[in-house]
């Protein structure tokens, strides 16, 4: 069976490098926000070229924490996409504010820059932007865009690890960027992780007392925050496993590369090729069919796994139904949501997997 991701084959010395890696952590008898800790956060922020880098629980605190952080709570309203992690509104929804919800450009299924701009109101004060599937597309646009709004922007880079465009990588070019480290995303812990990051130090001091029951010095608390913290353990992990990202990563992309020029089914269609200076990082090879439920069928008979991401767009969540969105409707997330099918594309696999996945795909018969 060729996964979506396996872990259990990873070459031997990364488990190694793990397990001494979790030895040095009990060695110190410390752990919860300790040299672990500090040490990855010094090197995420390098990696993204920022200041400041502040470990927290998992992916969604890192977002509430940035706009709880940005003061962006209660009536304020925050422009976001239907077709994300739940997490994604959840966190704008655990900071008190109200998310609105703009569409998709159907050719990247990344957020609808005509649709956010019928989203905007009086009210709207940050828009939350999902790198989805590890594409970082138009971010000059986009940071004109709300500067000329007035609003900040909040990247979602939990799918983005590396990703960059002109030289900027994820999570630098607004206001923050959250990155989780779930153990299926490009970079991963064995378990929960997060990080926010930022050029700004007022926000970054903000969300390390927020991370900390809105703690500043022990036992002061000038404000209601959160217990959200990255522990030693993990971040031990993760500075390991930061080794072997960039190998990965330009894994991920050689299948990428292979699938876009093999992936010749008339009615299978891929998303928008990367821009130029645009660098895709292939957390998710997302293709789109219309009898996408027939050909999952037909991949998982020839062994292949497959999964979709996502199939229920966030407006029709049952807690969503009523939330604020593009007065034109969200046609296209739902839409893709339809026909959206993401094949394996993680660094284990072998040439010969891919090319497996791709005479699947080839062979599929419209039923
Ligand atoms: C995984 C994910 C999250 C949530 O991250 P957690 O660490 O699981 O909280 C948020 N947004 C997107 C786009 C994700 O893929």
């Amino acid at each position: 069976m060729i996964l979506m991701n396996d872990f259990k084959i990873e070459p031997p010395a990364i488990r190694e490098a793990m397990q001494a890696a979790v030895a040095r952590v009990f060695e110190s008898g410390w752990y919860v926000l300790g040299g672990e800790l500090k040490a990855f956060e010094r090197e995420w922020a390098s990696i993204c070229s920022v200041d400041h880098a502040v470990g927290v629980g998992n992916g969604m605190d890192a977002i509430e924490i940035a706009l709880r952080g940005l003061d962006v709570g209660p009536g304020d309203e925050v422009i976001t996409t239907p077709m994300t992690a739940f997490a994604t509104v959840l966190a704008i929804l655990r900071a008190g504010a109200t998310p609105v919800l703009a569409d998709i450009d159907p050719n990247t299924a990344l957020l609808s820059m005509a649709s956010a701009e019928r989203c905007f109101t009086s009210k709207t004060r940050a828009a939350v932007l999902v790198h989805l599937y590890g594409q970082v597309h138009n971010m000059p646009g986009w940071v004109d865009w709300c500067r000329q709004h007035d609003i900040a922007l909040i990247e979602d880079c939990a799918q983005a690890h590396l990703a960059s465009q002109n030289g900027t990588v994820a999570g630098a070019f607004g206001a923050a960027g959250a990155y989780s480290f779930y153990p299926t995303k490009n970079l991963g812990a064995v378990g929960d992780g997060g990080m926010l990051v930022t050029r700004d130090e007022t926000l970054a001091r903000r969300a390390g007392t927020l991370r900390n029951y809105g703690q500043s010095v022990r036992y002061h608390h000038p404000e209601l925050g959160l217990n959200s913290r990255l522990d030693e353990i993990q971040a031990a992990i993760l500075s390991t496993r930061l080794q072997w990202l960039e190998e990965f990563t330009q894994r991920r992309r050689e299948i990428a590369a292979a699938y876009r020029a093999g992936i010749v089914h008339p009615d299978v269609r891929l998303l928008a090729a990367p821009e130029a200076e645009s660098a895709h990082v292939y957390h998710l090879f997302v293709v789109c069919c219309e009898a996408r439920d027939a050909l999952q069928g037909h991949l998982q008979a020839h062994d292949i796994q497959t999964l979709i991401h996502y199939p229920i767009p966030i407006h029709q969540q049952p807690p969503c139904l009523e939330m604020r969105r593009d007065p034109q409707g969200l046609g296209q997330s739902e839409h893709h949501a339809a026909c959206c099918l993401s094949l394996p594309c993680h660094p284990q696999m072998s040439d010969a997997d891919t090319a497996a996945v791709i005479a699947a795909v080839n062979a599929f018969k419209l039923p």
